[in-house]
Parts: C-alpha cells; sequence; structure tokens
C-alpha cells in the first residue's frame, strides 16, 4: 500500500510513521517549512517517547518520506489521509474547519488519479460530506471515495496506542456503491497487520464515525470532571478520593481509568472537543446538558487553581517565590496546548509571585504562552530552591522520585500544594510540610 499524510504534527507523524512500520509506503506531506526542514534533517519536532526510532528505521527503509509538494506526494497512492489542526474558532466553541477543507482542496487539485480520502482529522460531524463535495466540485472528472477514520492516540503513549488500539473506526462514504467499496476494501488493507492481534474494527457510516470520536472523547472529559468533583466533596467531607476512585473504577462498567483528580483536563483534545460537541448538539437541535456543563465546570476548575494556591499560601503571593513543577497538560509530552499552567500561572503573577518553573520537556513550548516574566529553572532542584511555596502541575515521574528532606533542605518556606497527588500527605506532613492535594485528607 501507499498513502499520502497531510500533516506531520503529532497525529500525522505518528500516523504515518506507524503505517510505515506496518509495511506500507508512507509521504508526509508538512507545509511549515521549519517541521520540514527538521524531519528532513533526521530530528522529531515533537517530543514523544518511541518516535524517533519509528521514524527512523521507516526513513533507512525507504518506506517513509517527507514533502512539502503535495502534488508529487500522490503519485501511485491508494489512499490520502487529512491529519491537520482542528482548533476552536476564535470566539467560539465550533471546530475551525479552515486546513480540513484547504487540504480537499489542494487534494482534488493535484489528484492524478481516483483516489479515496480519509479524514483523520477530528471532525465535526458533516464534514466528511462537505469534503465529498468539495472533491467532486473541483474536479468532476475524478471519482473519490471519502472514509473517516478519527485517530484515539494519546500523546505520550501515541505509538502504542497505534500499534495496539482498542478499536479502529471506519465511516465510509456509500454515496457511490463502487467508491464506498473500493474505500473500505483500502482501510482494512491499511490496518490488515492489526488483525493479527484480532482489533475489533468498527465500520460505519460518515456521521456515525465522526461522531463516535467527539462521544469517547466527551465522555473521558466528563469522567476526569466527575471526579474531579468527587475531589471537592471529599475535601469537605474528610473523605479520600483516591479510595473513593479505587472504589468505583473496581466496579467493571465503571472502569479504573480517566477517575486521577487533578486541577481540570487540558491538552491538544478535550478542551476543543468538548466545545466542539457542546456546538454540534446545539446547531442540531439535541443539545447535551452534561457536555455543556463538563465545559464550563473544568474552566471554571482550572480558574478556581490559582486563588487555591494562593488561599494555600495564606491569602497573598505577593513578592513570594513560588516554584513550579510541570507546566505540560500530563506528563511525557511537551504538548502545552490549553494546559491548566497557563492561567494558573498568569493568575500567579499577575497576583505579584515570582514563579520559578521546570518542566522537562514543555519549557520550549511554553516561552510563548506564558508571562514573559516566568523563570526558567534547568532542572526540578533549581526551580525549588528558596521557594516559599511549591506547586506540582504536572505529574512527571522524575518528581515522584524528589525526596521529602531535599525539598525542606532547599526550599525556603513550607507551604506545597500538589495538584496531582503525587506524594504521600502522610510522609510529607511528617518531613515538616503544610501539604494539601487534591481530595485527600
Ligand atoms: P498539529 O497542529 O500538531 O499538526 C497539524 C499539522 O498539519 C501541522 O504541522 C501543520 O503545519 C500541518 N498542516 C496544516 N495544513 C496543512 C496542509 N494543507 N498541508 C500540509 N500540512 C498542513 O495537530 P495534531 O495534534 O496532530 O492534531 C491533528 C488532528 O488530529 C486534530 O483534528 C486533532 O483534534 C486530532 N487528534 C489529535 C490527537 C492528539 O493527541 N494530538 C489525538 C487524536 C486526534
Amino acid at each position: 500500500m501507499r498513502i499520502a499524510m497531510i500533516g506531520g504534527g503529532y497525529v500525522g507523524l505518528v500516523s504515518g510513521a506507524c503505517f510505515a512500520e506496518f509495511g506500507s509506503d508512507v509521504v508526509v506531506v508538512e507545509a511549515d517549512p521549519a517541521k520540514l526542514e527538521m524531519l528532513r534533517e533526521g530530528h522529531i519536532p515533537i517530543y514523544e517517547p518511541g518516535l524517533e526510532k519509528i521514524v527512523d528505521g521507516n526513513v533507512a527503509a525507504g518506506r517513509l518520506s517527507f514533502t512539502d509538494d503535495l502534488g508529487a506526494s500522490l503519485d501511485d497512492v491508494d489512499a490520502v489521509f487529512i491529519a491537520v489542526g482542528t482548533p476552536s474558532r476564535r470566539g467560539g466553541g465550533h471546530a475551525d474547519l479552515t486546513y480540513v477543507y484547504e487540504a480537499a482542496r489542494q487534494i482534488a487539485r493535484a489528484a492524478k488519479s481516483d483516489l479515496v480520502v480519509v479524514t483523520k482529522s477530528t471532525v465535526p460531524v458533516g464534514t466528511g460530506r462537505e469534503v465529498a463535495r468539495i472533491l467532486a466540485e473541483e474536479r468532476p472528472d475524478r471519482t473519490f471515495s471519502v472514509a473517516s477514520n478519527p485517530e484515539f492516540l494519546r500523546e505520550g503513549d501515541a505509538i502504542g496506542d497505534f500499534m495496539r488500539p482498542d478499536r479502529v473506526i471506519i465511516g465510509i462514504d456509500r454515496t457511490d456503491h463502487a467508491a464506498g467499496v473500493r474505500a473500505e476494501e483500502v482501510m482494512r488493507a491499511l490496518y490488515r497487520p492489526l488483525y493479527r492481534i484480532e482489533t475489533p474494527v468498527v465500520i460505519t457510516d460518515l456521521e456515525t464515525a465522526e461522531l463516535t470520536k467527539y462521544a469517547a472523547n466527551a465522555f473521558l472529559a466528563m469522567k476526569i470532571t466527575f471526579i474531579n468533583e468527587m475531589a471537592d466533596i471529599c475535601e469537605k467531607v474528610g473523605a479520600n478520593v483516591h479510595d473513593v476512585a479505587k472504589g468505583m473504577g473496581l466496579d467493571q462498567r465503571i472502569g479504573k481509568y480517566f477517575l486521577h483528580p487533578g486541577p481540570g483536563y487540558g491538552g491538544s483534545c478535550f478542551p476543543k472537543d468538548t466545545r466542539a460537541l457542546t456546538a454540534i448538539g446545539e446547531d442540531a437541535g439535541a443539545p447535551s446538558q452534561l457536555v455543556a456543563a463538563t465545559v464550563a465546570v473544568n474552566e471554571a476548575r482550572k480558574k478556581a487553581m490559582a486563588e487555591r494556591i494562593i488561599a494555600e499560601a495564606g491569602g497573598d503571593v505577593s513578592g513570594k517565590v513560588i516554584g513550579i513543577l510541570g507546566l505540560t497538560f500530563k506528563p511525557q509530552t511537551d504538548d502545552m496546548r490549553e494546559a491548566s499552567s497557563l492561567p494558573i500561572l498568569a493568575r500567579l503573577k499577575d497576583a505579584g509571585a515570582v514563579l520559578q518553573a521546570y518542566d522537562p520537556q514543555g519549557m520550549n513550548a511554553a516561552r510563548s504562552l506564558l508571562p514573559a516574566e516566568v523563570i526558567y529553572a534547568p532542572d526540578a532542584l533549581t526551580a525549588i530552591t528558596g521557594a516559599d511555596v511549591l506547586v506540582v502541575l504536572t505529574e512527571w515521574s522524575e518528581f515522584r522520585a524528589l525526596s521529602p528532606s531535599r525539598l525542606r533542605d532547599l526550599m525556603r518556606g513550607k507551604i506545597i500544594a500538589d495538584l496531582r497527588n503525587i506524594w504521600d500527605p502522610a510522609e510529607m506532613r511528617e518531613a515538616g510540610f503544610d501539604y494539601r492535594s487534591i481530595g485527600r485528607p
């Protein structure tokens, strides 16, 4: 099989490299000259564990290459994937589909044969149909087969998620019977290596595939938001949210994942996808109150976290040094998109705090997003040194390993606001800290 992948970001690069690992020939088309140059020189523009090895191996084997020439990439391909960004539209929750539709137009103009066109980006219901319309309008002389193949990989575990997914969802446009059959054949062939590990493949229509992705993400976001609210109740009634989560999660109907409390979900997907699903429901005349509430509760939570830190620091952080451990929205990624650190650090800076931050991978991306006054430390211990208050925002493993006595020696104060529950409260109190975490007595 031979495919083109439009977009060399988190999803396009990982999917492209993994399809090559499955044995397909893959050309990744990337429009950003800086990213393309890095890729061509053998550097990976993002931090994703295991990705470099797979990219290097497949480039060396001649199965993976990078270009900005979409036209040339379409020579003899069986399918072309659209894996470009779908951020929230400015001033609203709707997904911005500019990049998707532009990619569709570029594909249509450059197509030299009948093509299977697959949206891998997360796109609202109806986008696949619009892609089909654009393709037909631009090139009435060609027959395009349109499919939707939403991606479920998690940053930080992206390779494992792609190579051993829980399921593959494939939506097929069957308006033209023969084109639908062709799309299904090509998609099944591309994912054939997964049959060996008996991955469930759900073949459905375009609309269902598109909605399934949003439904899955919104459900996970709701689960996180639910446990965050349970943590708030725990704090008021003296219960322990970890035991609540464990007790809930052992029920197989609930499941143990995504029941870890924290400062509110962030990242490149959950915030924008829950907003987009709210808009999809409203536009369709079937508003989802649950999803809308999830969005509102999570936004409020991220904002409330800074006030919580200020309160824990005694009500005033002006002139106080706050050591910040972790900036990315979760560990094992350099992605800063909608991280809870963004509103929290902005508010702490406005309140007059001196911010000393460290993140193992996120500091490059953070520089353009955080207040200019933030001081970036070369390591965790430097970020902590002289701090009146220590705040944990991302649960990187290396932070868990820091010993309480080391922290005590380096810090000036004794207040720790651990928003990821990485340490044991009893141990931290024994070490003399005024230690607060989320939802634990
Ligand atoms: P990204 O911003 O990291 O990557 C998109 C890339 O596409 C960019 O490098 C951009 O330069 C490139 N691009 C845009 N238009 C182009 C064009 N016409 N030709 C060539 N390149 C073009 O985005 P991402 O995180 O990879 O997300 C892509 C899509 O996948 C989104 O819809 C997102 O919701 C979805 N998704 C993301 C994740 C994730 O964890 N990041 C997981 C599942 C699904």
